[in-house]
């Protein structure tokens, strides 16, 4: 199973990430993780977006298409994966959709974490207080006003990219996380079913 998580920021898009790597077994390649670990480890790669990371901004898609290319070869994710954070933007759409045609691959479902904006803001601001030490540098109001504002320029045309081409799901990710996670797992079982059949 090949699925796209999509949302802004806060919409939950990491947690059940973990959920549906618990429960289907396909590791879940979170672009956001693999930068900052570029970040941590000093390498030149970190040193290049770590200024365009704390600002909230996007790191240019060349970077990001070329992480997820690499990522993508790797054996665990043959059997499928769920895309955490990328795509952003169209241009990374296209590129992910090359990449799968090159392998005769296809993608199962975009997940599309609806969640209202003042929400979103209260979210960030407890993950910022509960990570202490190892806090986000992104996590604070300016970068994620930012980060909102780039993900509704940016990131929210892809909304209607992937349903043009039968691929959107949308989600309440108002409800309680266990809620979320068993409407995501419903959702799946129709589409898996309606291809199967
Ligand atoms: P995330 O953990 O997904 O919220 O990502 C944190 C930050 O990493 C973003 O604000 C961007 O600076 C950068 N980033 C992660 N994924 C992408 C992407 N697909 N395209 C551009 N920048 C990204």
């Amino acid at each position: 199973m090949r699925l796209i998580l999509l949302g802004p920021p806060g919409a939950g898009k990491g947690t059940q990430s973990l959920r549906l790597v618990e429960h289907h077994g396909i590791p879940q390649l979170s672009t956001g993780d693999m930068l900052r670990s570029a970040v941590q480890s000093g390498s030149p790669l970190g040193l290049r977006v770590k200024d365009i990371m704390a600002n909230g901004e996007l790191v240019p898609d060349a970077i990001v298409v070329q992480i997820v290319a690499e990522r993508v070869e790797e054996p665990d994710a043959r059997k499928g994966f769920i895309l955490d954070g990328f795509p952003r933007t169209v241009p990374q759409a296209e590129a992910l959709g090359n990449m799968l045609r090159e392998k005769m691959l296809g993608l199962d479902a975009v997940l599309q974490l609806q969640v209202d904006e003042s929400i979103l803001l209260s979210r960030i601001e407890k993950r910022a207080l509960e990570t202490v030490g190892g806090a986000r540098a992104d996590d604070n109001a300016e970068a994620l006003k930012k980060r909102l504002r780039i993900y509704h320029e940016q990131t929210e045309p892809l909304v209607n990219y992937y349903a043009s081409r039968g691929l959107l799901v949308p989600i309440d990710g108002m409800k309680p996380i266990d809620e979320v996670s068993e409407d995501i797992e419903r959702e799946l079982n129709i589409r898996m079913a309606v291809r199967g059949a």
